[in-house]
């Protein structure tokens, strides 16, 4: 029987979250377009929605796990296919010897970007985390948003706590270091961007873009100020001096829940606009007309992203983020800053909370400061590489490519390469996971059931929206291969994933029937397990997530809430409404308020003046990273769909710094940093200010040993040759990647 259909289901690229309209024909994928009838992105789609098809077709991508059997007479790794008893028994075999051998400690994680668009993984990385129990865990965190999990715990109590910018109905949208013309947004789940920008405008707004590059959102603005890499602290700072010195605090209901305001006139005395200027290259009447314009704007919104996070003062710069929307009286009001509810959010008991902290642990060579649990990334060769108690052995890495994706890629690679064992959860042989000895690879994203459980948190409306399989597959989903490295993990060998999909559900129920103020307060966990449906164990905890949530159907004492079920029935999605005041109620902090100087913020402030008269005399050309639309950091340049056409690793460079330098569009040029060098093509632009050079992120893909025949003919060059592994912002851990001193020249 042939197999024609026509599906919906919600991209899980970026983290817009786009509804996707598929075409079956005889069960191969014939078409993908936007889904015009989706509840939240109304039929936008990016050139990367439709790869799904390229995605579940890709020769290179992994159908089988692989074990690596030596290497070839070349140095390249040697993998063979085996079924999956057999894979599972290598990881414990491995794992088995290296704790015997090294102890426990000497096993460490590193978790990639594409987990947080991943249900199943969101359904079970606490299960898999807590049983490994290790304290050398690595992300993408710190080389991306830390900074805004760290600002946010401090001031909100709850690092998953982050106002996204309500920018469906504020009057002034200012964006720094953000292009969501080619990032499609971050921190900020908004499908169609750029139509919501557009929006801005015709209903008579306005929108601002800092950033140092004349990016496409920049030109679709109405204004653009070019900033000096890594300064927008201070830019900040000098707005929010400004505003008190125009006597322009007005904090609205917010104000009666925030300790500490009177305090910011001394804290950013220094910072006057036209400190600033000269800091950051924007002329200080601008500064000022901007601060007043955020003032007098009857609503107003300010979003930072990846320019503003991985810098120096990523993490002081969030918090002044957030200090502006307080100050201006726009944080938690429609058209500010404003808090989503994501319909798995859980419904916490009337409490004050505890002190939010870091630092609990260190990284063992740095003596680095653990943030959110994880440890920062530029650290992570040391602590492989590095003898002494404590020397990471053992890796796991699921879903991500640190080789190319973190600082100082040559050191990152010899790491990999000198590990004892290694196993890796991963779609593709790429150039980290090529150094394990195990790869488990998941189905591709059409082989399984998916839910924005992260982005629904970041999301500027309340959606719901939840896609089942479409084709069926003998691979397992992560959340059974998480399952059962749990297990293994935990010493109860590899057994029946069902084990822990089915303790998850018993947890989630367990505690929220004995949470105050629950869906399920007092009722009993067992009757309702048993009334959890799905057909997988992420489904089945999703389920048991919506139906407990606060939109769910308390397993029907609420006959019109939320359920898998419910959503398998409204496959363009369900609308929740737009996002709603939820201050002080949403607070974790241990008063129930905001003190805006909990945490190192004083301090960073000093840091600040201290550096800013350094920058103000250095000259020295900064390098910055650069995003595509048909990029997605390291792991979709396997596509040719996405990678044909003119090279776009290039650096580009301002037609007057290329005049200085000798540099011709077209030509060659050697770029050297304190830890790098590499040679890449010139594209001489005006796009870039002066003083800065772009490079983008995620290729290189020229090591030997990796699958990914596209992509090694495509390769381009690693910026992360260049990045500074001990370069990052202190109180995040979070890497320097924006505003790396370089010296360029031609080659
Ligand atoms: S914008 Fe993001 S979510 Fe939307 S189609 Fe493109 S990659 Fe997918």
């Amino acid at each position: 029987m042939s197999d024609d259909r026509t599906v919906f289901r919600t991209c899980p690229l970026c983290e817009a979250t786009c509804g996707l309209q598929i075409e079956i024909e005889d069960g191969a994928v014939k078409r993908i377009r936007g889904d015009q009838d989706d509840v939240f992105s109304s039929g936008f789609i990016c050139p990367k929605g439709s790869t799904l098809k390229q995605l579940y077709e890709d020769p290179d991508r992994l159908r089988k796990p692989v074990v690596r059997q030596g290497f070839d007479p070349d140095g390249a790794p040697v993998f063979v296919e085996v079924d999956w008893d057999e894979a599972f028994a290598v990881v414990a075999e491995k794992l088995a010897t290296v704790r015997q051998t090294h102890g426990n400690d000497a096993v460490g994680v590193y978790l990639g970007n594409p987990n947080a668009h991943n249900l199943g993984w969101n359904t079970h990385a606490r299960a898999f985390l807590k049983a490994i129990g290790a304290r050398s865990i690595f992300s993408a965190s710190t080389v991306d948003q830390m900074p805004r999990h760290v600002a946010s715990g401090y001031l909100y109590g709850n690092g998953l706590r982050m106002p996204v910018p309500d920018m469906d109905r504020t009057d002034l949208l200012v964006l720094i270091g953000t292009n969501p013309f080619v990032s499609n947004g971050s921190i900020c789940t908004a499908p169609g961007y750029p139509d919501r920008i557009e929006a801005v405008r015709a209903r008579g707004g306005r929108v601002v873009v800092i950033d140092p590059v004349r990016t496409r959102t920049a030109e679709a603005a109405d204004q653009h100020f070019r900033i000096r890499p890594g300064t927008d602290a201070v830019l900040l700072a000098a707005l929010v001096h400004h505003l008190i010195a125009t006597d322009q605090i007005s904090t609205g209901r917010i104000g009666t829940i925030v300790d500490g305001i009177e305090h910011l006139g001394a804290a950013v005395k220094p910072f006057t606009p036209d400190a600033a200027a000269t800091v950051t290259g924007i002329d200080a009447e601008m500064i000022r007309a901007l601060a007043d314009e955020i003032a007098a704007a009857p609503t107003a919104a300010v979003h930072g992203r990846i320019g503003t996070t991985t810098v120096e003062f990523g993490t002081l710069t969030t918090w002044l983020i957030d200090v502006i929307a307080i100050v201006t009286g726009n944080l938690d009001e429609p058209g500010g800053a404003m808090f989503p509810c994501s319909a798995v959010e859980r419904v916490r008991p009337n409490r004050t909370g505890r002190p939010y902290r870091v630092g609990r642990w260190h990284s063992r060579v740095n003596g680095n400061p653990e943030v959110q649990g994880e440890l920062p990334v530029g650290d992570l060769p040391d602590e492989i590489l590095e003898p002494g108690d404590g020397q990471l052995k053992m890796m796991f890495t699921v879903a991500g490519n640190p080789v190319l994706s973190c600082p100082d890629s040559h050191r990152m690679d010899e790491a990999f390469a000198s590990l004892e064992a290694m196993v890796s959860v991963d779609i593709y042989l790429n150039e980290t996971t090529r150094h394990a000895d195990v790869i488990l690879p998941p189905g591709s994203p059409l082989e399984k059931d998916h839910f924005d459980i992260a982005f629904s948190n970041l999301s500027i409306r309340n959606v719901a929206n939840f896609s089942p399989v479409v084709f069926e597959t003998d691979q397992p989903a992560e959340d059974d291969i998480i399952a059962r490295l749990s297990m293994i993990v935990t010493g109860m060998g590899d057994g029946d994933p069902d084990l822990v999909h089915d303790q998850l559900v018993s947890q989630i129920l367990a505690n929220d029937v004995r949470t105050e103020g629950s869906l399920i307060e007092g009722c009993d966990a067992d009757r309702l397990a048993a009334m959890v449906t799905g057909e997988g164990g992420a489904e089945r905890v999703l389920d048991a997530l919506l139906r407990t949530g606060p939109y769910g159907d308390a397993f029907g004492a609420n006959p019109d809430g939320l359920s898998v079920e419910k959503l398998r029935d409204h496959p363009h999605g369900i609308d929740l409404g737009p996002l709603v005041a939820r201050l002080p109620a949403a607070l974790d902090t241990e008063t129930a308020r905001i003190d805006l100087w909990t945490g190192p913020f004083l301090d960073e402030l000093a840091r600040l003046e201290a550096r800013a008269t350094e920058w103000g005399a250095d000259d020295r050309l900064r390098l910055i990273g650069r995003r595509h639309l048909r990029s997605n950091n390291s792991w979709m340049h396997n596509l040719e769909v996405l990678v044909k056409g003119k090279p776009r690793c290039t650096l580009q460079v301002n037609p007057a710094d290329a005049t200085g330098l000798g540099l011709v569009d077209g030509g060659r040029a050697a770029i050297r940093s304190r830890v790098g060098e590499l040679t890449v093509d010139v594209e001489v632009t005006d796009v870039v200010m002066p003083g800065v050079v772009s490079l983008p992120h995620g290729w290189g893909h020229d090591r030997s040993g990796a699958r990914l025949a596209v992509a090694a003919a495509n390769a381009g060059v690693n910026s992360n040759v260049l990045t500074d592994p001990t370069a990052l912002d202190p109180i995040s851990g979070t890497s320097v990647l924006n505003g790396i001193p370089v010296e360029v020249a031609p080659a």
